[in-house]
């Protein structure tokens, strides 16, 4: 068993799919150490067309979205461990609060676990005071904010019973990232870019982890996203729509 990319971590999320990745980027732009285990299995690789997230008044490529999140997780500064056979095994107690074991054998230390995957539990087993409720599927009990019974742990997206809506479980994982954060101290967190003078021509205090931008810079970044989005959706994604695996031959 070998320590993990760098140890110990402020949070690590298990699951990348849509909940997780959402969760990353918001505790990555805050500046936490975050790390994404993830197997590569989002049932939104299943869908067929993404018709109801927003800003796509077309639809948009799922797997394409779920691309287009990873990359915006790690532009936010997350490391992802996404290896194809790179699942969570076990998480259990430890003195930096949690060890969370690859089935690689990676053994990785975190003050924060956002659990993210969908109805799989079972690396959950040797935590006391995780409330698993059967419904046929497996789910967490969270409260109205995604935190489970056990400090430092919190539960987002489907896995938390949230509607199986690919934007609603994204914004329960924004939104369990943030609860992280307030639950963590860190001031005063809006997460905002703001345009310059916003709040300081107000004798204001730019707030924490928010930023005060000028026009310049504005533009900067928008030619920079307008690039990026030309050069992802040039061509149809590349990767096959999966089907449920009871249909595989
Ligand atoms: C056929 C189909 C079509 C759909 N179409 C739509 C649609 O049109 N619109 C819509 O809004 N929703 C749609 N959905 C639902 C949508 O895909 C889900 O609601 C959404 O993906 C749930 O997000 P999540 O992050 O909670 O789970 P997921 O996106 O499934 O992510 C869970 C992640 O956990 C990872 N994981 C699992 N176990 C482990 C482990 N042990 N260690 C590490 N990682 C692990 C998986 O690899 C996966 O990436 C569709 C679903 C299906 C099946």
């Amino acid at each position: 068993m070998t320590d993990g990319p760098t140890a110990p971590r402020d949070v690590v999320v298990v699951g990348g799919g849509v909940a997780g990745l959402s969760a990353a980027v918001f505790t990555a732009r805050r500046g936490l150490d975050t790390l994404v285990v993830d197997p590569g299995e989002s049932i939104l690789r299943r869908n067929a067309h993404l018709e109801n997230f927003p800003g796509f008044p077309l639809g948009v490529n799922a797997r394409q979205l779920l691309d287009l999140l990873g990359e915006q997780a790690e532009n936010a500064g997350a490391d992802r461990l996404d290896a194809q056979a790179t699942r969570v095994a076990a998480v259990d107690a430890d003195d930096a609060r949690f060890a969370v074991t690859t089935d690689g054998d990676d053994r990785l230390r975190t003050r924060h676990v956002v659990a993210a995957t969908k109805n799989e539990v079972g690396y959950l087993d040797g935590i006391d005071g995780v409330g698993i409720l059967d419904r046929g599927k497996a789910y967490v009990d969270v409260d109205e904010r995604g935190r489970t019974g056990v400090d430092g742990l919190y539960a987002a997206g489907r896995l938390a019973e949230k509607p199986h809506q690919a934007a609603v479980c994204a914004g329960h994982g924004a939104e369990v990232a943030v609860t992280l954060l307030e639950d963590d101290d860190a001031p005063f967190y809006h997460d905002w870019v703001a345009p310059e003078g916003y709040f300081t021509d107000r004798g204001r205090e730019v707030p924490p982890g928010c930023e005060e931008i000028g026009e310049a810079e504005r533009r900067e970044r928008e030619a920079a996203s307008l690039e990026a989005a030309r050069e992802r959706f040039a061509e149809p994604h590349p990767d096959p729509q999966e089907t449920h695996p009871s249909l595989e031959e």
